[in-house]
């Protein structure tokens, strides 16, 4: 493969192989002018690409009198190393002329290894003719897509080095992508999206691929580890991903978000539409929801979702009547989507702070849309609400409205119960 105009009259660097993987220093890297490996001190990037690009394997040997001489394309070179170069790093590692060639245990232990090299290099970069032919500047939104159907992919994630990788660099089209900087997938619709075109490929690695396009580092942690990253460099999320049907994970700050992340329903809406939450260091959502009163006026207007697993005891019990709490919580619904016939459950807790905290408890299903039920939009933080206290005889509704007050002082008037709606979020 070239990256040169006149592929005719492109010129060949040599390389001598026989250094490689020396035993006294065990450097495989080439420094970028080509002529000598890299020293143990030097940083390098490593190449990851689609070897039936022919970008991995070697020239055949101008002379072949001399197997340890290995030849590949200066233009192709020269184009691995500018990247290095622009970024500092004294070198590159790619298999082609970064592997023993002879067929010996050196060779068998560099191969061995090879994904070590990515975790070592300071960067890869990744070459893949598909991804060149994509432009994404533009939209960076829907890089995942390519990156994820491409043919480098598929191939890198079966070779373990994405996982390794510190940081990685695509080429597309029109210039270079940062994993690290501008995260492939900055929302989690696009990131189900992207996810569900691969769905049935991979399974058990779909947590470590959403890691990855979303910038989170993923070695060592367990899918819920990840999810949770992930969830937290993503900052906000549309409130709809609230809304799903499974249960919460078992961490506090982390109730509301199921342990399966990419089982959340898609938000629907244009996104700068979307309602959203804000997402804390510890995992808390906070966002300002439309709030109604759980009462025997709105509880037949609920009805359990079906549950694939084990039914939500809990709201089990709200729907049923026989919760002796629940007028220790609200439901809440979109700010936004009126037409949304789901709502998240709360249990509302006395934090004594002028703060509304909340614990999760799931979602149930609305009969009728119960927008006139309403009594105001309402900031609520939904995570950990362990030391706080329960509400007691106080309904979540009346403890809303003292700390409401609390809050506002007496500057403003008091909040509405009932049918009509507080103008504003607060
Ligand atoms: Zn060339």
């Amino acid at each position: 493969m070239h990256h040169c105009d006149s592929p005719a009259s492109c010129e060949q660097i040599e390389f001598d192989n026989s250094l490689v993987c020396n035993p006294t220093t065990g450097a495989t890297a080439w420094h970028i002018d080509g002529k000598r490996l890299v020293y143990e001190n030097e940083k390098f990037i490593a190449i990851s690409h689609t070897w039936a690009d022919g970008t991995g394997a070697p020239i055949d040997h101008k002379n072949a009198s001399d197997p340890d001489k290995v030849h590949v394309n200066k233009c192709l070179f020269s184009y691995f190393a500018k990247p290095a170069k622009d970024r500092d790093f004294a070198g590159i590692w790619w298999d082609a002329i970064s592997l023993p060639k002879n067929n010996g245990p050196l060779r068998k232990q560099a191969v061995a290894t090879m994904h070590e090299m990515y975790a070592k290099a300071g960067l890869t970069l990744v070459h893949d003719r598909f991804l060149l032919e994509c432009a994404v500047r533009d939209d960076m939104e829907f890089a995942a897509r390519p990156i994820i159907l491409s043919p480098w992919f598929s191939r890198a994630w079966t070779a373990l080095e994405l996982p390794k990788c510190k940081k990685v660099i695509f080429i597309f089209k029109d210039g270079e992508f940062d994993l690290d900087d501008e995260n492939v997938v900055a929302n989690l619709n696009e990131l189900l999206i992207a996810l569900n075109s691969r769905h049935s490929t991979y399974t058990s690695d779909l947590p470590i691929i959403a890691g990855l396009l979303t910038g989170v580092s993923v070695e060592g942690l367990t899918s819920p580890e990840i999810y949770q990253r992930i969830v937290r460099a993503l900052k906000r999320i549309p409130c709809q991903h609230l809304l799903h049907n499974e249960i919460g994970m078992d961490v506090k700050s982390f109730c509301w978000c199921p342990s399966n992340l990419l089982t959340v329903p898609k938000a629907l809406g244009r996104p700068e539409l979307l309602a959203k939450a804000d997402i804390a260091s510890d995992g808390a959502a906070a966002a300002v929801w439309r709030v109604v009163d759980l009462n025997e006026t709105t509880r037949p207007e609920l009805e359990q979702r079906e549950r694939a697993q084990s039914p939500n005891i809990e709201i089990g019990a709200i729907l049923t009547g026989t919760s002796t709490t629940i007028t220790q919580h609200l439901l809440l619904l979109d700010l936004y989507d009126r037409n949304l016939k789901k709502a998240v459950i709360v249990k509302v807790k006395n934090s004594r702070t002028s703060e509304i905290h909340c614990q999760y408890i799931g979602t149930v299903r609305l009969k009728r849309i119960l927008e006139d039920d309403s009594f105001g939009a309402v900031k609520l933080t939904i995570g950990d609400t362990s030391g706080m206290s329960e509400l007691g005889q106080e309904t979540a509704v009346d403890y809303v409205q003292r700390v409401w007050k609390l809050r506002q002082g007496k500057k403003q008037g008091k909040l509405r119960l009932g049918p009509k709606r507080v103008g504003s979020g607060w």
